[in-house]
């Protein structure tokens, strides 16, 4: 027997309290689900994805009512461009009331606003927490293992855990890869850099990308990626122009190759973030999507609980959404890499 027919512990279950599974906590949690977030770590971390997208900006505005201004570090109403050729300046754009701006944010004070506000919408915060097992019966993922041997039984699951796949893998889905290996290289540093206060820059060429930004007041980032795979292995530093700051730490390294999760719905569950799709951060909208994404599988999971829409019509529709959007970023990167000569596109 379908063991929801006797009645699960809980609505929704949400694994990874990034910005996915944070705003698809906020979202079930507001319709009154009885709503679990469960992250493996202590606390939210510091984390790489600053530079937001303006389009994020009114997102944030409603999931986080009380405003979140002191995530908020510099702000630019475009990027200086530097695709083989001459540097441009590319707005964001602007409507009546101005020029729209893309701005930084200190990741770990956003995650621990947006955690605090899933909290706060009655939502059950389990931290150093890791989602085990899922009960999967007739074809139906119906609870999860989280240490001891009962599992939570649940009516829906959103794995929201980035890289880590957690469902997918559980599962026995592989998400293949959809680029050549893209192993990116970054680091902050602190000082003075006049040249990179009004707006962060991308240096594209045929061997990769160099991309540098003002984060906040005297902090700098800087990330490298390198489209040649033995010249990704290669250890390197800042870039010369912020040759003359202070580095904060040693540089580290993230592995980017685009993915896109098989299935990303089915009965009983949602893929939701970088858990579903993955591309480099030249796409610009890991954050935004994980927002959008994680905000739409909520969506469509209140729908099922509240039984105004089937569940196989909410996952046709999240399946379809995601790999559209997935699908068309994919295709539009990838001509610029190829408008490069980058190894490994076009
Ligand atoms: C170097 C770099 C630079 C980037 N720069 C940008 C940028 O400038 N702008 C931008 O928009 N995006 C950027 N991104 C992408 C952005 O960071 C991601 O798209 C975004 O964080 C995805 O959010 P998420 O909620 O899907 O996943 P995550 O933020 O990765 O959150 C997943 C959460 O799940 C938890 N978790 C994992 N496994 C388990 C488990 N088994 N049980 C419980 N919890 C678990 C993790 O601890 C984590 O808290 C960058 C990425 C990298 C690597």
């Amino acid at each position: 027997m379908d063991a929801r027919h006797l009645g699960p512990d809980v609505d929704v279950l949400i694994a990874g309290a990034g910005p996915a599974g944070c705003t698809a906590a906020i979202v079930c949690a507001t319709a009154g689900l009885r709503t679990v977030l469960v992250e493996r770590l202590a606390g939210p971390a510091a984390r790489p994805g600053e530079a937001l997208h303006p389009g994020a900006e009114t997102l944030l505005a409603r999931l986080l009512p009380g405003g979140f201004a002191d995530a908020v570090g510099a702000r630019h109403p475009g990027i200086t461009v530097r695709w083989g050729t001459e540097p441009r300046f590319e707005a964001f754009g602007q409507d009546e009331s101005g020029p729209w701006r893309g701005f930084q944010v200190d990741r770990r004070r956003l995650d621990a606003l947006l955690l605090d506000r899933a909290r706060e919408a009655g939502a059950q915060v389990r931290l150093g927490c890791r989602v085990g097992q899922p009960v999967v019966e007739g074809g139906t993922v119906t609870g999860v293992r989280l240490g001891g041997t009962t599992p939570l039984r649940t009516r829906t699951v959103i794995d929201a855990t980035g890289r880590a796949r957690w469902l997918s893998r559980a599962l026995g889905m592989t998400a293949p890869l959809r680029s050549p290996r893209l192993l990116i290289r970054y680091g902050y540093a602190t000082g003075s850099c006049s040249g990179r206060d009004a707006a962060p820059e991308i240096a594209a060429d045929c061997t990769g990308w160099t991309w540098t930004a003002r984060v906040s007041r005297n902090r700098y980032q800087w990330m490298r990626l390198d489209f040649a795979p033995d010249q990704a292995r290669r250890r390197g530093g800042p870039p010369p122009e912020f040759a003359d700051l202070v580095p904060e730490s040693p540089a580290r390294s993230a592995d980017v190759s685009w993915r896109l999760c098989p299935r990303i719905a089915g009965p009983g569950w949602f893929v939701a973030g970088d858990a579903g799709v993955l591309l480099d951060p030249a796409s610009s909208h890991g954050v935004l999507r994980a927002l959008l994404s994680g905000w739409t599988a909520a969506s469509l999971a209140v729908g099922v609980a509240n039984r105004t829409l089937e569940e196989d019509d909410a996952t046709g529709m999240y399946r379809r959404w995601l790999r559209e959007g997935a699908e068309r970023d994919m295709a539009q990167l990838s001509a610029r890499y190829a408008q490069l000569g980058a190894y490994g596109f076009g």
